[in-house]
């Protein structure tokens, strides 16, 4: 496998299928290199802001997601103890006459599919069981050395994940921060769950050191639930406790709807939640980073994924603008997007503190938020879903459509 290509994408999770199809649109040449046996999403659900909709719409993609997606009513963030409603973000139809697209929930088998789908379409080569182990750039080209042999390209974006090898090399090491946190998740047939807590909307309820989230999936038919738990948390006087005692232990004081839809939960696999420090270069000569492995964040405000679909549509924009001048296009890209993907990593954390504060600071975020009305919390979102304020489609990609 010596052939060459222009461009080489390493990782083909969202950020890596969205680059390809992309770029792939700009006329370039793309090839996904996968350590997996498989282009795979665990069956789970991801939610998916109207900024990721504006992207997908510039990529030719939105209706395809769309027609799999569940389109919820509203937001609400609660009192996990007291049942209490703090906040109510409206996301039908309000949402989508503000930002012009809605607010979406998906299963991410179906995302990946559109995207693997659209890849296919554009030409893109898909390539599995293939880690990218090092990576050269030689002023000229970049050759990547993989499990598959070496491979050579006018170009790399590595999208290789929060653990990304390829950050390591670009920039230094930089161990994602682990947050103590463990998230456990479960999808399971509407029909189980309780119908009073079935409603069409995101439901995020906030407990001292932990967090219960759920929304519906396949218009109403499959119940999606995430917990996030911190193990550091009365670690001493738990010592010896399996994390599902401790998560039961944690939850004892939720209110009567958490408490009940605890028995839902899988506790057969977890996540354990990391995120980066953010950096500021991205990009060197050849080579650029994109999605987490450039700026993972925690889930707090749902757009790990989203911010790496905006980066793959100005990343695309970049190349098509700079021709074939490779470093000047990434570090435009680096450029364009540093600012705003930090700023959602820094609010994502800021919200992540808010979710799951103890004691005195409860009454200090019920203060808070209890001054917004719906249209306020609608507001202050433009920065996120508006866009403009996004910097997404400053120029139409061109569309090459290629032969066979
Ligand atoms: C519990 C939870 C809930 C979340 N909910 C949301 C949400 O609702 N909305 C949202 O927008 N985001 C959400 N996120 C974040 C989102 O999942 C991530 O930000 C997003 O998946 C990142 O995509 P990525 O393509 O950059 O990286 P990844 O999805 O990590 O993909 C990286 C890919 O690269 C491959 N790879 C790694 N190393 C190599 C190598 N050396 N060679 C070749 N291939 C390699 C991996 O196998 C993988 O396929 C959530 C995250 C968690 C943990």
């Amino acid at each position: 496998m010596t052939q060459q290509t222009q461009i080489i994408v390493a990782g083909g999770g969202i950020g890596g299928l969205s680059a390809a199809v992309a770029l792939a649109r700009a006329g370039r040449t793309v090839r996904i290199v996968e350590q997996a046996s498989e282009f795979r999403a665990i069956g789970y659900g991801i939610q998916l802001g109207p900024n990721a909709h504006h992207a997908f719409r510039h990529l030719g993609i939105e209706q395809e997601i769309l027609d799999r997606c569940s389109l919820p009513e509203a937001g609400v963030l609660a009192n996990a103890v007291t049942g209490e409603t703090l906040l109510r973000l409206p996301m039908g139809e309000e949402m989508r006459r503000r930002y012009g697209q809605p607010y979406a929930v998906i299963h991410r088998p179906d995302l990946h599919e559109v995207l693997i789908e659209a890849c296919r379409r554009e030409g893109v080569e898909l390539i599995t069981d293939c880690e990218l182990r090092s990576f050269e750039d030689t002023g000229s080209l970049v050759r990547v050395d993989t499990s598959k042999g070496t491979l050579e390209a006018s170009a790399l974006v590595a999208a290789d994940g929060i653990w990304s090898k390829s950050r390591t090399a670009l920039v230094g090491p930089e161990t994602p921060e682990r947050l103590g946190y463990v998230a456990f998740r479960a999808v399971r047939p509407m029909s189980e769950i309780p119908a009073h807590l079935a409603k069409n909307e995101v439901k995020l309820w906030c407990g001292p050191s932990c967090h219960m989230i759920h929304y519906p999936l396949h218009g109403g038919t499959i119940f999606n639930l995430v917990i996030g738990f911190d193990y550091r948390y009365n670690a001493e006087a738990e010592a010896g406790m399996s994390y599902k005692e401790r998560i039961l232990k944690r939850f004892e004081g939720a209110c009567e709807d958490v408490r009940g839809l605890l028995p839902y939960l899988d506790f057969s696999r977890f996540w354990e939640i990391a995120t980066i420090t953010p950096i500021s270069t991205w990009s060197k000569g050849r080579v650029t980073l994109l999605g987490d492995s450039a700026h993972a964040m925690v889930q707090a405000m749902a757009q790990g994924a989203c911010q790496a679909i905006e980066d793959a549509l100005v990343l695309a924009e970049c190349v098509s603008t700079a021709d074939e001048d490779y470093a000047a296009a990434f570090r435009e890209f680096n450029s364009r997007r540093l600012v705003r993907a930090t700023r959602v990593q820094y609010m994502s954390r800021f919200m992540w503190e808010l979710i799951h504060v103890r004691g005195a600071y409860v009454d200090l975020r019920q203060s808070m938020l209890s001054r917004f009305r719906d249209s306020d919390t609608l507001e202050m979102l433009s920065w996120l879903y508006d866009e403009h304020a996004a910097g997404l489609g400053r120029k139409e990609l061109p569309h090459i459509a290629r032969a066979g």
